[in-house]
């Protein structure tokens, strides 16, 4: 950093001129500048330039598994980059972080994912298995099988593959730049949200797009186990299983989106095991270093693997990034932190805790309902009437406003509005969190609520 000290202010200005930031209205920040600028952390808190603590009921983009402040992640990024930062791991080169986290990865990756691709992030991942899953049947003779189908509400990232698998509205249709050849289905959450929970055909939507476009075109299907930015939406038994067993019948390949459902999210390591499947392609980011460090991957099933490495040219794709020195050895770090601590036994153990409180809450105010939680991956919905889904009219933002009482009362959350009248408010906090620190975080969205009501 500069020699300079700086004030809040005279850094807000900076910010307001310098800083295009991403996911943001660039006007208002033109104007009013970052509405909190953090400067230390340790657990589940944060703390701001000016002192003030706040809990990070959100793990700030459902990444900072580990928490906070963890001193040895620091160190085991120190200790590496002293040692080699970085090293190439193009055309052969290689380094003992980038093995020893691929070996750890397989030997946790449920069924035969047995090898790593790695990347920068999550959205160079699914754009790298969006491009392997091609690559494969163009190895098999088939370089027809190029489409790939996703679900509506799916987020999958920013690049412009990612982006067009994506399909939350603004994300996808961002300037323009969506590829071919990739389609939508319906996704489970529609047979969830009209009640009827024991339709077997959950995975039909995926079907008629198979059976309409053709087998023989289809690449790969992509989903996250369990939608995230979309709103938290918990697959109903059986849904994964289908869609695995679809794409068994049809000869397509299975992708799992597992940027934030792993890495212990979801109670379990990686959110895939919820339901035993095992996509033919695991993508990961975000937990794999709690943000410690950027770093992605996907993990790949060894028929795959066996079907590439008889490709004897060049395997033409790869990040500078790719097996990072430091980002693997951060990465190591954190999953040795996390079995250490039984982080992932904790996230699974926090759950009861969590839907206690949002049970709490759905009994104290007529306007909570359709709570939610997987491990620590959790939410629940606002609604005028929630017996007839009665939505709150668009503009009185309801989710955004409970977001702001709860900002002003030192809580992170994610309010999120899906098309019209939904109002979801997500809930990830970092996975080291206990009993005492979760009742603190739902009192917190009590009041919040509370002071919410007031304004209507
Ligand atoms: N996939 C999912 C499910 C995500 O939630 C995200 C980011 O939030 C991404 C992909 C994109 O990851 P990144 O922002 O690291 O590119």
């Amino acid at each position: 950093l500069s020699t300079k000290q700086l004030s809040v202010q005279e850094l807000a200005e900076l910010d307001k001129k310098y800083f295009l930031h991403p996911t943001t209205a660039p006007k208002v920040h033109a104007e009013q500048g970052p509405k909190i600028m953090f400067s230390e952390g340790k657990g589940i808190y944060v703390k701001d330039m000016d002192g003030n603590s706040y809990i990070d009921g959100v793990s700030m983009l459902w990444n900072v598994n580990l928490g906070h402040g963890q001193k040895e992640l620091a160190e085991a990024a120190k200790e590496q980059m002293e040692k080699l930062a970085y090293s190439s791991s193009f055309i052969g080169y290689s380094n003992e972080p980038a093995v020893r986290l691929a070996e750890k990865l397989v030997s946790l990756a449920p069924g035969d994912l047995n090898s790593v691709f790695y990347t920068s992030g999550g959205s160079e991942s699914n754009d790298t298995a969006f491009k392997l899953a091609r690559f494969y049947w163009e190895l098999k003779g088939q370089p027809k099988k190029r489409k790939i189908i996703a679900l509506e509400n799916a987020y999958h990232g920013v690049t412009i593959a990612a982006q067009t698998a994506t399909s939350i509205p603004n994300f996808h249709t961002f300037s323009s730049s969506n590829i071919s050849d990739v389609f939508h289905a319906k996704p489970h959450l529609t047979n969830c949200e009209l009640g009827d929970k024991s339709d077997p055909n959950y995975e039909g939507c995926i079907r008629d797009i198979v059976e309409k476009e053709g087998a023989d075109s289809i690449a790969a299907v992509i989903m996250e186990p369990v939608q995230g930015s979309g709103g938290v939406y918990i697959p109903p038994d059986g849904y994964l299983q289908a869609v695995r067993k679809l794409c068994d019948e049809f000869g397509i390949l299975f992708i799992a989106d597992e940027v934030i459902t792993g890495f212990g999210r979801t109670g379990l390591m990686f959110g895939s095991e919820n339901w035993d499947v095992v996509p033919d392609f695991l993508c990961f980011a975000k937990g794999v270093t709690s943000g410690y460090a950027q770093l992605g991957g996907v993990l790949i099933r060894q028929h795959i693997r066996d079907t590439i490495v008889q490709y004897e040219g060049v395997l033409s794709h790869g990040f500078t990034y790719s097996g990072h020195a430091t980002a693997c050895a951060v990465a190591l770090k954190n999953i040795e932190l996390m079995e250490r601590d039984n982080i992932v036994v904790n996230a699974k153990n926090m759950e009861q805790v969590l839907a206690d409180g949002f049970e709490y809450l759905k009994g104290k105010y007529d306007i909570v309902t359709k709570t939610r939680a997987i491990g620590l991956l959790s939410a629940f919905e606002l609604y005028e009437d929630p017996t007839t889904e009665k939505p709150f009219d668009v503009s009185v933002m309801a989710a955004a406003k409970v977001g702001e009482e709860c900002f002003s009362r030192k809580l992170l959350i994610r309010p999120i509005r899906v098309g019209e009248g939904k109002n979801i408010i997500a809930i990830a906090p970092p996975l080291v969190i206990n009993k005492q620190e979760i009742e603190q975080l739902i009192a917190i969205i009590d009041d919040s609520i509370s002071a919410f009501k007031k304004t209507l």
